[in-house]
């Protein structure tokens, strides 16, 4: 048989490197071309729509995928190769409702919409060979950091409680691991098929098994550690790589990091939220850090240096003679990073100038005496300059 078989990307008409979304694609429109209801009776059609669901079954599949491009159809016959392909109509009608959410059954969507619409991800598990992968909820943390921290980035170590599958039993909630038996009601496949009556026919649906939850096993003994549950609350350290430029709400998602699934599957994700601390001196203004100087009024009036912080330290900057209160400095290269545009924003420090609040005696004379000076007071020309009107 196997040298009569034609090319499998040749029967879905992809091109060899064609990407699993490609491929998928192509086999819905096969799958929805040759759709027995859609043929009845086509003796032709049906052979088409079972050569497409073999060859969507082998190019879906990374690793039968890469046996198949080395050895070719050889590459995948016999027990090392993993068994000839040999699904039946309702196993290729079951897969397909599971990965397109259709059902041509009711001779119309069983989903109310149009069978060419993407329905993906029905079920709160995924799919493998038509049962059901239980998924574990995801988590869900916040992380703070502070102004240095983002400016650097940080591994941060995180202590998280969680389910954690259970040891006993492996995970599975069935007592030692192996107290289970196949499910009855669907013969280990998870789906049953639901007929309903209406009033143009009969409508099929292939629906997740109800005793067995998808599962497609039911566990005969429960584990005693676990109570059948398969996880147990548990702590886990992780240590999560912040990039540098990271902002307030910024999520991560760590991918297999969350909750482990009941009775065994695929973990949930962590998700880390960033949170900003507020820092005491500056302010962040994307890539730019605000910091503000309160300047006494001699040095506004006759200029000189003065020390601010910076995030790793201090620098000085010199003040120009005359500065007025809402002037700013730009400290180039010493604001943060951004995770979205390349570059360093700047430190900016704003003036403000301190009109003193308590005066002693001698203060009070000399402020007077000032008072007497006709440069202190500003005249038309100077509002105009600096007030600009
Ligand atoms: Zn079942
Ligand atoms: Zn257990």
């Amino acid at each position: 048989m196997a040298d009569t078989k034609r090319d499998y990307y040749e029967v879905l008409g992809v091109d060899r490197n064609a990407t699993a979304e490609e491929i998928k694609k192509a086999y819905r429109k096969k799958a929805i071309q040759y759709h027995p209801d859609k043929n009845p009776g086509d003796k032709e059609a049906e052979e088409k729509f079972k050569e497409a669901a073999e060859a969507y079954d082998v190019l879906s599949n990374p690793d039968k995928r890469a046996r198949y491009d080395r050895f070719g159809h050889e590459g995948l016959g016999g027990a090392a190769g993993g068994g000839a392909y040999s699904a039946s109509m309702e196993d290729i009608l079951s897969n397909l409702s599971d990965l397109f959410g259709f059902d041509f059954s009711g001779r119309g969507s069983s989903f109310g919409g149009s069978p060419f619409s993407d329905i993906f991800g029905m079920y709160g598990g995924s799919q493998r060979g038509g049962r059901r992968v239980n998924r574990g909820g995801d988590l869900r943390v916040t992380v703070k950091l502070t102004l240095n921290e983002i400016a650097t980035g940080v591994e941060k170590k995180i202590k998280l409680t969680k389910y954690v599958p259970c040891e006993h039993c492996k995970g599975t909630g069935a007592k030692d691991g192996t107290a289970y038996t196949t499910c009855s009601t669907c013969k280990g496949s998870g789906r049953v098929t639901q007929v309903q009556r209406m009033v143009f026919g009969t409508s099929r649906m292939i629906v997740e098994c109800p005793d067995c939850h998808g599962e497609g096993q039911r566990i005969t003994t429960k584990c005693p550690y676990c109570n059948g549950e398969g996880v147990v609350r548990g702590e886990e350290v992780i240590s999560v790589n912040i990039p540098a430029g990271v902002s307030e709400g910024m999520q991560m998602s760590l991918e297999g990091k969350g909750n482990a699934p009941r009775h065994g599957g695929e973990n949930g994700d962590l998700l880390v939220v960033i949170k900003e601390e507020k820092h005491p001196e500056f302010e962040r203004q994307g890539k730019d850090i605000i910091y503000h100087l309160m300047l006494d009024y001699p040095t506004a009036a006759l200029g000189g240096k003065v020390e601010i912080p910076t995030l790793d330290g201090f620098a000085r900057i010199k003040i120009d003679a005359g500065t007025q209160p809402g002037r700013t400095y730009a400290l180039r290269g010493k604001g943060l990073p951004s995770i979205s545009s390349p570059g360093i924003g700047s430190l900016i420090v704003r003036v403000t100038i301190y009109v003193p609040e308590k005066l002693g005696r001698d203060a009070k004379e000399k402020i007077k005496a000032l008072e007497e000076l006709s440069d202190v007071k500003p005249t038309p020309e100077a509002k105009k300059r600096i007030l600009g009107r």
